[in-house]
């Protein structure tokens, strides 16, 4: 099955008690049974929800996994993973993180006694020194946040297995229509389904698909005995989501190429971040791994103050000033001041993050009126 039959056949089927084309929204919290223990694989909705089956049956089929398993939040699902490691593992995660999931690791596993080491993974083979035999895990996320660097997926991948190093792709930024890790060697993807796969703003939801079904099986218990489940209804909408998920991204893909072009362009604009662009470091890897460039283009201005990003974010009409991506609305951020703000001046400098660096979440609108926006409020 091709991709954008999968996003609408994959793992759905007509309801069978009534055929209805649509999964119902099973909002129920317990099931009957004929007699104690004999009923029709549901027992309690914490453990198993038919809306939520569906939904995970769809997300493991596009990223071409065994299984994937829902959870209430990005974050829970990260949560529920690193709830499979032990006090006195180690993990090493890519230092330009999604900062909730940095948050994580340190503030809740960290004294949990999970040590979590960071590094970049620009040249993958710089992960080697940080690899002992307590490492468990390696967590990937590519494209990053906010500066859009790609990591070498498959690179980072053939050094886990040589250590026999479970790893993890937060596919979040790309959704599994520009990329699928696991078909590059990785065990598992995350994603915060809050962002491309529902792609309509309105929920918050995560889950992780494995590559085997082993790995899922332990997850399954996570989630029933820890129980930061998804509601039916947040499934139900995901689901519905996910049905245009391929003609949203690459609308949102075509969109940024486009963007970026303008922006290189612009007399006020210093450096633009798109991994689409040629001069992008990563461009070749990018063009290797991910089927398109992705929706999400950050810029920085030639007069690089917090005033002169806080002007054009007052000044754009479509583009709202909102934290969070992948929606069919066009977003803008200031990162410095925003998601980032947390992080040491020295320390987001290092990367790029300088103080007018501002992220856009490229939506599906006319680019017409997306550039003519840009243009009024970059003045
Ligand atoms: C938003 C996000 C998360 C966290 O997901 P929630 O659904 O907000 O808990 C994790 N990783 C990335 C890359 C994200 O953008």
């Amino acid at each position: 099955m091709k991709f954008g039959t999968k996003v609408i056949h994959a793992g759905v089927k007509p309801d069978p008690s009534t055929g209805a084309i649509m999964t119902p929204i099973y909002q129920t919290s317990t099931y009957a049974q004929e007699s104690p223990g004999k009923h029709k694989g549901f027992e309690y909705a914490r453990t198993k929800n038919p809306t939520r089956s569906v939904l995970e049956a769809n997300l493991a089929a596009l990223e071409n996994g065994a299984a994937a398993v829902c959870f209430g939040s990005g974050l829970a699902a990260m949560n529920a993973i690193l709830q499979t490691l032990k006090p006195g593992d180690e993990i090493i995660a890519s230092n330009d993180l999604y900062g909730g999931s940095y948050r994580l690791a340190t503030r809740i596993f960290g004294t949990w006694g999970l040590v979590s080491h960071f590094v970049s993974m620009a040249n993958p083979k710089d992960i080697e020194a940080k690899i002992n035999d307590k490492t468990k895990l390696i967590w990937i996320e590519t494209p990053t946040n906010p500066m859009l660097s790609i990591i070498d997926i498959e690179a980072v991948c053939t050094i886990a297995q040589q250590h026999k190093i479970t790893t993890c792709v937060d596919n979040t930024f790309a959704s599994p229509y520009l990329q699928n890790p696991i078909d590059l060697g990785a065990d598992m993807v995350l994603h915060s389904a809050t962002k491309y796969l529902n792609g309509h703003s309105d929920v918050v939801h995560g889950a992780v698909i494995t590559k085997d079904q082993a790995m899922a099986d332990q997850l399954y218990f996570i989630q029933n005995a820890a129980g930061a489940i998804p509601g039916p209804q947040d499934c139900f909408l995901v689901l519905r989501g996910i049905k245009t998920l391929h003609l949203r991204v690459r609308q949102a893909c075509e969109n940024a190429a486009q963007i970026a072009d303008f922006l290189k362009e612009h007399p006020a604009v210093d450096k633009v971040y798109y991994p689409g662009l040629p001069s992008h470091p990563g461009h070749e890897i990018a063009k290797k791994q991910m089927r398109y460039f992705g929706g999400m283009v950050s810029f920085s201005l030639k007069n690089d103050t917090f005033e002169a990003a806080a002007n054009v974010l007052a000044k754009t009409h479509f583009f709202t000033c909102a934290e969070s991506l992948g929606g069919v609305e066009s977003l803008i951020g200031h990162p410095a001041s925003m998601t980032h703000a947390s992080i040491p001046k020295a320390q987001r400098l290092e990367v790029g993050l300088t103080d007018s660096l501002i992220r856009l979440s490229v939506g599906i609108e006319d680019i017409d009126d997306l550039l003519e926006d840009l243009k009024k409020a970059l003045g």
